[in-house]
């Protein structure tokens, strides 16, 4: 079924969110069976340390109290044996340790009869009554009796500390001794300020010990927490691996702590530090668990825009094939429909030129007809005919001429279009046939007293491979075409030559020449260049495009050089098959 949230999503982004999640989670599951063990290894550390730490504190402190008690002991011991002696014992008794404050002898109702103080002289008056407290009940039923730990003047912990006479079950005497636990606060000092602290607490859950002096001041009550209990109350030692265990300091700080009992004196010592620290370790590795999810997910987002980038260009690659496709497609219908128009083209080409020559075979007959009737009038077989109507005769028998003429050339052209010009080549002595032509054009030459000239090789011309008719044709057009664009008393020279295995026919004028941007034309069909239509000559344009073809019929080649004002040069060349 699709739901709305298939559409909000391109398609590539549903298909990769599967194995995306599918990798996320085979990532975290890998890294969980490496990260459990070692995260229970490092807090197990921490904790081995910080027992350590508790441990050596503890040690110190119930080593001292240990050498204090068996001091007192002994000098008790001592005084059972010489009481006479007491005042002696007691003063040697105070020179054996510094952390004696002061020794007092006790009878049983609690009084001081004598008391010796390291710093002062004491009076009858000084002497103190123990009565009431519980270390001298516990003294006096044959116990060491320890008091509650308070502050001396010199803001330093002391301890009261009191040890029956000889006579341990019904002492007549107790030795009650103040002593200094100044040393202990160096002991809880040994943690640096970001390592944390140490702090002891007495039976009743007070904090006694702080290496802050102030903190120890305030005596505040730790039973409620819960490490505190299980130390004191329980005797157990916390190994601050169970959750209970930790706590929220009074600083706000959620810390990592272990605790261990003192038991003979019913305290308890305790290492509390910043979890950041005891545990930066476990910090250090569950950030790079989540360095290796986040690395591994940015790895395969940059897989799969790798991929849809591909898929992409590969839809476009699709794309253009399609287009490329269809682009062919179009192309060879065109070519079609080109071949096809070309074809229409080329019909219409052989109707057009089936046209002129029918044409020009229709016209053709009434024409000649005109033309011979014009010649009987001018010869005067219709009656004579007065200047006027001579002249208009000789008039119309000129314009039929070059209508006929225009006519011969149109059909000459069709017939070469259209293949039906026959070419017969023989081999022959073109002297005759060149000699023919400028004999014919002689009216015409005198007439413009243009002087011809004809020059022929030294050597005898050999045969050439010619259709006579054909080449008259053209020899005819281009000889026509010197007399024709050469003013009065100009210059023909007709020149034959033999020249590498072929025959070169030049026919120089000295006439108007072809202006130089026309002279690519001149052999297209209809060409007429502007000067020679200024010259008011007639002229079909057919002439030139006809003789070339017949050259080339022939395998020859046909060109010219020519320079407006001064002149012209036609040539053709024809093979020469054997020169011997
Ligand atoms: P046309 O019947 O006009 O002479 P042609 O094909 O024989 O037609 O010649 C084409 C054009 O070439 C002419 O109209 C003329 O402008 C130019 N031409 C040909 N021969 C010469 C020449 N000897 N001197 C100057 N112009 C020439």
């Amino acid at each position: 079924m699709k739901t709305d949230l298939d559409n909000f999503f391109p398609p590539y982004i549903r298909r990769w969110a599967t194995p995306f999640v599918l990798t996320i989670v085979w990532l975290v599951a890998i890294n969980l069976i490496w990260l459990i063990p070692t995260v229970k290894d490092l807090r197990h550390s921490a904790s081995v340390l910080a027992l350590e730490i508790a441990d050596r504190v503890k040690h110190d402190i119930s080593l001292t109290i240990a050498d204090v008690t068996d001091e007192l002991n002994s000098a008790a011991r001592q005084i059972g044996i010489e009481p006479e002696r007491s005042g002696f014992i007691l003063r040697d008794l105070m020179k054996r340790s510094d952390l004696f404050v002061s020794v007092a002898y006790v009878d049983r109702s609690g009084k001081e009869i004598e008391r010796i103080d390291k710093f002062r002289l004491i009076t009858k008056d000084d002497l103190l009554d123990h009565s009431k407290s519980s270390y001298f009940y516990l003294a006096l039923s044959g116990s060491t009796g320890f008091s509650k730990i308070f502050l001396s003047s010199f803001l330093e912990p002391r301890i009261y500390i009191a040890v029956p006479e000889y006579n341990i079950r019904d002492p007549e005497h107790i030795i009650v001794a103040e002593v200094n636990l100044r040393n202990f606060i160096k002991l809880v000092s040994s943690l640096g300020r970001e390592q944390g602290h140490i702090y002891v607490v007495d039976k009743k859950g007070f904090q006694f010990l702080h290496p802050d002096i102030g903190e120890a001041l305030k005596r505040v009550n730790f039973l409620s927490r819960s490490i505190v209990e299980k130390v004191i109350v329980d005797g157990n030692i916390a190994d601050g691996l169970s959750s209970e265990d930790s706590y929220v300091n009074e600083s706000g700080e959620k810390v990592f702590a272990v605790g261990i009992p003192i038991t003979e004196m019913g305290w308890g010592v305790f290492v509390e530090q910043p979890r950041g620290y005891a545990l930066s370790g476990e910090k250090q590795v569950i950030s790079f668990a989540l360095i290796t999810v986040i690395l591994g997910a940015i790895i395969f987002l940059i897989i799969v825009k790798g991929n849809i980038r591909f898929s992409q260009l590969n839809d476009r690659l699709k794309i253009l094939l399609g287009e490329s496709e269809e682009t062919a497609k179009i192309l060879i219908r065109r070519d079609l429909e080109l071949t096809k128009a070309n074809e229409g083209l080329m019909g219409l080409d052989i109707v057009k030129s089936q046209f002129v020559s029918i044409a020009a075979h229709q016209l053709r007959t009434p024409l000649t007809g005109i033309k011979w009737s014009l010649h009987s009038l001018l010869e005067g077989d219709a009656g004579s005919l007065n200047e006027n109507q001579k002249e208009m005769t000789v008039d119309a028998t000129q314009a039929t001429e070059r209508l006929v003429k225009l006519i011969n050339d149109l059909l000459d052209t069709s017939r070469l279009e259209e293949g039906r010009f026959e070419f017969k080549l023989t081999k022959q002595d073109m002297m005759p046939l060149i000699e023919m032509v400028v004999r014919e054009h002689e009216t015409i030459t005198k007439e413009k007293k243009i002087d011809v000239s004809l020059i022929w090789p030294k050597i005898k011309l050999p045969l050439v491979n010619i259709d006579a008719d054909k080449l008259k044709i053209a020899l005819d057009n281009i000889l026509d075409n010197a007399i024709k664009y050469t003013y009065k008393n100009g210059k023909i020279n007709i020149k034959v030559a033999v020249y590498k295995k072929r025959i070169v026919v030049s026919i120089e004028d000295s006439g108007i020449g072809i202006p130089k941007e026309q002279q690519p034309r001149v052999f297209s069909k209809f060409f007429r260049g502007r000067n020679a239509q200024l010259m008011q000559t007639s002229g079909t344009g057919l002439g030139l495009s006809m003789s070339k073809e017949i050259i080339e019929k022939h395998e020859g080649s046909m060109g010219f050089f020519s320079e407006e004002g001064k002149g012209s040069m036609f040539y053709f060349t024809l093979p020469l098959e054997d020169m011997g």
